[in-house]
């Protein structure tokens, strides 16, 4: 029997990490748990500690490191406890880690999944912020080091498989004509103008077809989702912005399309679960349980298409206008976007001031792209304090 993979799960709490997790626990003989990190669910890590036995832990601070630490020593539990950003890093470039779950919310996953690219793990992407902030500095990295990069985003993955097995990142080459990118329309898909002024957080992580993190669920809500999926495709694929299409789909359960020159259209179906994308990308190219159900045809509705309504959620557009533009536009609009995000969560932003804090941050902050890591945290950060007084203004 061949050695089982060293995995590390970063943003093991989450939504996407959790999923992860259900998948690794039904192939023991495949995966091997070395790494498990979170922000601040302590109680949820401990659980997965206990569970799982990775020999690294990693958490926000040195406070929440010595509580970890102490009931982990209460329960008999062994693995090193790391705290903070660095130890992020550390954890997705260990030699004893084959594959890396990138499954941090935000920008804030940018460091460590880069730091799986440069040590070149297999890295399953959920983090799509992560391309977004520093897409060209981000596939450099993959292309330098070997690294394979899978996505984990259940739109990238129906592209993926609906790509040639040896596509090479050139559309022209291999005919094809558009990457269409499905959307749900998210919970606010038939409401007015006037009715979205009046949307609370709530009614925004109420999605009809997934479950999903707080952050994500107000993306879907404002479409901004799609718009970061249209960047992340964009450098994942090489595919330019003109050839992206965004469809609504409110079914869920075509994930997403590659229409090619000779007029096929190639589709990945199945029912809304992310562990469908997570087993795919951890397997690939082999074929895993997941534990989803098959798709039955005889109970599905009608499947119907749409176009996206950009006055309604102008988010969509803001992203295609950052993406055009290039340089660092697409991580300060992402830097805008998880202000506004934060704000309107916090109950102190109405969700239809969210794209115009965007555009605002878009229009008031340099854009001249930035070559390296620091460059583009810098950008973040300068993106942020715009935002952030925009905010306040609204
Ligand atoms: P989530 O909020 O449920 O989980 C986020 C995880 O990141 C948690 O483990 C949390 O502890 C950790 N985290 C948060 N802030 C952190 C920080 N500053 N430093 C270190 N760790 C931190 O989010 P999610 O819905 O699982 O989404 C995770 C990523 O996957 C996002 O980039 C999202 O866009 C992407 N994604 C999610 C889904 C989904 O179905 N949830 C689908 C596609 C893509
Ligand atoms: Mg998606």
């Amino acid at each position: 029997m061949t050695k089982p993979q060293g995995i590390a799960v970063l943003g093991a709490t989450g939504s996407v990490g959790c999923n992860t997790l259900d998948v690794v626990a039904r192939h023991p003989e495949r995966y091997r748990v070395v790494a498990l990190t979170a922000h601040r669910q302590l109680d949820k890590l401990f659980e997965q500690a206990c569970r799982f036995r990775p020999d690294y832990l990693v958490v926000a601070d040195a406070d929440a490191a010595a509580s970890l630490r102490e009931r982990l020593a209460d329960a008999g539990v062994s693995g090193e406890v790391l705290h903070g950003a660095g130890a992020l890093e550390q954890v997705a470039s260990l030699p004893e880690v084959d594959a890396v779950m990138a499954a941090i919310v935000g920008a804030a996953g940018l460091p460590s999944a880069l730091a799986a690219a440069r040590a070149g793990k297999r890295i399953l992407l959920a983090n799509k912020e992560s391309l977004v902030v520093a897409g060209r500095l981000f596939i450099d990295a993959v292309r330098a080091s070997g690294a394979s990069l899978l996505p984990v985003d259940s739109e990238h993955s129906a592209i993926f498989q609906s790509l040639p097995a040896d596509y090479a990142g050139d559309p022209e080459a291999s005919g094809i004509r558009k990457i269409i990118l499905t959307a749900s329309g998210g919970p606010f898909r038939n409401k007015t103008m006037a009715e979205l002024a009046g949307v609370g957080p709530d009614d925004a992580c109420r999605h009809p077809n997934w479950s999903m993190g707080r952050k994500i669920s107000v993306d879907s809500a404002t479409l901004m989702n799609k718009g970061l999926e249209v960047i992340e495709a964009h450098w994942l694929f090489g595919v330019a912005p003109q050839r992206i299409e965004v469809v609504v789909h409110p079914q869920s359960v075509i994930h997403s399309m590659v229409q090619y020159r000779d007029g096929s259209v190639m589709a990945q179906l199945g029912s809304p679960d992310m562990r469908t994308p997570i087993a795919c990308a951890l397997a690939w190219p082999e074929r895993i349980e997941a534990g989803v159900e098959s798709l039955d045809f005889f109970s599905l509705s009608d499947l119907t298409f749409e176009k996206p309504d950009l006055q309604r959620f102008p988010c969509l557009r803001l992203a295609f206008d950052a993406l055009a533009a290039g340089g660092d536009a697409p991580a300060v609009l992402n830097a805008a976007n998880e202000v506004a995000v934060a704000a309107f969560l916090a109950g102190g932003l109405r969700f239809v001031d969210i794209p115009r804090v965007v555009a605002a941050t878009l229009s008031g902050v340099s854009c001249t792209a930035s070559d390296s890591l620091d460059g583009l945290l810098a950008r973040d950060r300068e993106a942020r304090r715009f935002a952030e007084a925009e905010v306040a203004a609204c």
